[in-house]
């Protein structure tokens, strides 16, 4: 199955909620997408919970 989950996350600068839509090709990979409210570049790790489902976690660039 390759098909786009759309979530939600917390910006980690601003702290407003976003949705994004990850793909489950960029598992494990890191991408740096720019927040639609502050416009600072997010860093998203996408992840494979326990469960079996995406999780997608987010990184500011001070963190990284
Ligand atoms: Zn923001």
């Amino acid at each position: 199955m390759n098909q786009l989950t759309e979530t939600s996350i917390s910006c980690p600068y601003c702290g407003e909620m976003i949705d994004v839509l990850i793909d489950p090709t960029d598992m494990d990979q890191q991408y740096i997408e720019d927040c639609q409210v502050c416009c600072k570049p997010i860093i998203f790790l996408v992840s494979e919970s326990v469960n079996g489902e995406l999780a997608v976690n987010v990184y500011s660039e001070d963190e990284a």
